[in-house]
């Protein structure tokens, strides 16, 4: 990339073709291992890659059961909710009780002092704290999701391991620290600068939204190291201590929901980082940072877990008592839709979640595309999850719980729910970032076989090549889409009454497939601009995601009554559920694509810019703009702080 610079922000210039690049050459692009959402996308519904649900190793899992118990007796007993919302602050003793119970190590391997806990383990003790409290819940995920150790445990040397994984398993809180004022969902645009000097590099710049940054002791931090001699240059990432000198925490910041987040803005001046800190080499930082995510993403829908089975129960208990119109207010239907679907996808974001954690732990997959599947399905779904129960409880849902226990009622958390929950649909990857994520690997084996023919400009001869290599790969794969198991009516005949989801699931499979070869063939290199049209892709298979995992979930789980093991209350339970998530997904996932094909996208971006060309400013007027004056993206100018800090430990 040619290195020029804002003048104000210090971040590059960058055009849509080299953020597109730097993001190209950021992704894993190799896969060693069978994926089944790759397969899925490609119409060829590989159930075997999860079925049976894989098993954890039983020694693993019973310490990992032993440690949620022991945590979930902490978490009931030291984490109030109430206070943490009502002061905006975790208390330190929340944090020290954390840290003595290994919580700060859960998936640090004990060698280094961690408790070295399975994915499925750590996620299970993720969704018991995100339940007593969200804050708490991403105050340890961001810490060993996506702070030091995970990258350390991917990229690091042994020597970073030794001496840094020890303290984070004691309880040194960690952070992440991508974004900047100018740099959100396209880190090309990267401002912050790692230059070289004798002993390390000299880091400058500012960083926005550093969750945890208040009170770390260690940071990741990524940072642009300019091309040299022996340098190669490029986005990379380091360990740097939190209170080495030239770092100062400028503010911590406030949000809609999270009160008790301790996020702040660092900038860093002059802040000399020893070379043995980098991780991996430079120029990596964004791979590191893409694979760190891989199995990281897999701790925010642990916390949406929490949030849909929290909604069950609340909404169970409030719709039985609550009386209006004669009735319960859940024997109402239009509550009790809301009820079914609440119950059905809380199923369905567990089971994501344990099935793609069982996945991460026995490694015969590559599991980046289900990952990615399931933060874009969980935080989209738990969100719709949260403001359907808010409805259902009326009044009662917007209002806050502590209002409601001063009034002498139960103080349920509704609106803080949703509060919460907002964020998930936008860090860790945005919706609309994770669609985009998803469809390049949908469509990578169009790329593959199809690519030189729609790139423009491409030479004669290089074309007839690229055609004829095009022509034998959909020679071979179109046929494979005509027919399978869905359409034989005894099909996945061993999973009961939810043989027929699978059915429809693989032939789903097959039709999603052929829309992407239409839509390439159609729009060819623009497809990548037809943006509704691939979310829905995506969307689609997200659903059928969902579906399969519930079916091989209830197969195995005794309370699907599917192979008799189970008798009394609960036989049958699991499989019912099941069936009717799938039902409910399988009715979305025709709307999806029905919408394929019949929308009002084009109309939609014509209108939008008429919008951004102030074609229709006369819309607002008669209205007051209660906005704080000021820029809409602050400058962030690299230099000394002029501010005090606000940083602190807890120890
Ligand atoms: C509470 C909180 C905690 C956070 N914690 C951390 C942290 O610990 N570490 C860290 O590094 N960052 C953190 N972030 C930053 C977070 O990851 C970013 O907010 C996120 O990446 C989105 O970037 P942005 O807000 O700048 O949105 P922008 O990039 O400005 O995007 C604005 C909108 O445009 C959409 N958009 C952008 N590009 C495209 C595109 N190419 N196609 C379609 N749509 C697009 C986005 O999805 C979004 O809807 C945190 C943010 C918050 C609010």
């Amino acid at each position: 990339m040619s290195e020029r610079f804002d003048t104000v922000q210090g971040s590059p210039q960058v055009s849509e073709a080299e953020a597109r690049r730097v993001a190209e050459e950021a992704r894993e692009a190799a896969w060693h291992r069978p994926s089944f959402g790759k397969q899925l996308f490609l119409g060829d519904f590989q159930l075997g890659l999860i079925h049976p649900y894989p098993e954890p190793d039983p020694e693993p899992d019973e310490r990992g059961r032993a440690f949620c118990e022991r945590l979930a007796e902490f978490c009931a007993r030291s984490v109030n909710n109430a206070v943490i919302e009502n002061d905006a602050k975790i208390p330190d003793e929340v944090v020290t009780g954390l840290a003595a119970l290994g919580a700060f190590g859960m998936k640090i391997p004990p060698e280094y002092g961690g408790l070295g806990l399975s994915q499925l383990s750590y996620n299970r003790a993720l969704t018991i704290v995100s339940s007593a409290s969200p804050a708490v819940g991403a105050l340890l995920s961001a810490h060993q999701s996506i702070g030091v150790p995970q990258p350390l445990a991917l990229f690091g040397t042994e020597e970073q391991k030794r001496s840094f994984l020890p303290r984070c398993a004691r309880g040194e809180i960690s952070a992440f620290l991508l974004t900047e004022p100018d740099v959100g969902s396209d880190p090309a645009r990267l401002g912050t600068m790692a230059v070289p000097s004798d002993d390390g590099y000299v880091l400058n710049g500012v960083k926005l939204w550093t969750t945890n940054g208040v009170v770390a002791d260690l940071l990741v931090v990524m940072a642009r190291v300019p091309k040299g001699d022996g340098h190669r240059g490029g986005i990379t990432a380091f360990v740097v201590e939190a209170d080495a000198e030239g770092i100062t925490v400028e503010r911590r910041n406030a949000f809609l929901g999270l009160r008790g987040l301790e996020n702040g803005v660092t900038r860093f001046y002059e802040v000399r980082v020893p070379a043995a800190n980098r991780i991996g080499e430079e120029g990596q930082g964004l791979k590191i940072a893409l694979a760190t995510l891989n199995t990281g993403r897999l701790s925010l829908p642990a916390t949406c877990a929490a949030a849909g089975k929290l909604a069950c129960k609340v909404a169970r208990e409030w719709s039985q008592e609550r009386v209006q119109w004669g009735r319960p207010v859940g024997e109402h239907e239009a509550v009790a839709k809301k009820i079914a679907f609440i119950a059905a996808t809380a199923y369905a974001l567990e089971t994501i979640v344990d099935l793609s954690s069982r996945l991460a732990d026995d490694k015969r997959n590559d599991i980046r595309i289900e990952a990615a599947l399931a933060k874009l399905y969980c935080s989209e779904m738990a969100w719709r999850l949260a403001d359907e129960l808010v409805q259902v409880r009326g009044g009662r849902g917007y209002e806050t719980a502590a209002s409601l226990a001063a009034r002498g009622e139960r103080g349920v958390p509704a609106e803080q729910m949703l509060r919460d929950l907002r964020i998930n649909r936008i860090f860790e990857g945005s919706t609309e970032i994770m669609h985009l994520f998803i469809a390049r690997e949908a469509v990578d084996a169009h790329l593959a076989a199809a690519g030189a023919l729609i790139e423009p400009g491409i030479p004669a001869a290089d074309r007839a090549r690229a055609a004829g290599k095009a022509g034998a790969f959909y020679g071979r794969w179109l046929p494979t889409l005509v027919a399978g198991e869905g359409l034989r009516p005894g099909g996945y005949a061993e999973f009961g009454p939810l043989a027929e989801h699978l059915r429809y699931v693989e032939r789903s499979s097959r039709k999603l497939a052929r829309a992407t070869f239409y839509g390439m063939a159609r729009w060819q290199g623009r497809l990548e601009r037809k943006q509704g049209f691939l979310g829905r892709i995506v969307d689609i298979g997200a659903e059928l995601f969902a579906m399969s995992a519930v079916c091989v979930r209830a197969h195995d789980d005794p309370a699907a009554g599917l192979t008799g093991e189970l008798s009394g209350q609960e036989a049958g339970t699991a499989a019912e559920l099941a069936a009717a998530f799938c039902v409910q997904a399988r009715s979305r996932a025709e709307d999806l694509f029905r919408q394929l094909w019949r929308n009002t996208d084009a109309d939609d971006v014509r209108l939008a810019r008429g919008v951004l060309s102030g074609r229709y400013t006369w819309l607002e007027e008669g209205i007051i703009d209660p906005s704080l004056p000021g820029p809409l993206v602050a400058a962030a100018e690299p230099g000394p702080s002029k501010l005090a800090t606000v940083q602190r430990h807890i120890r």
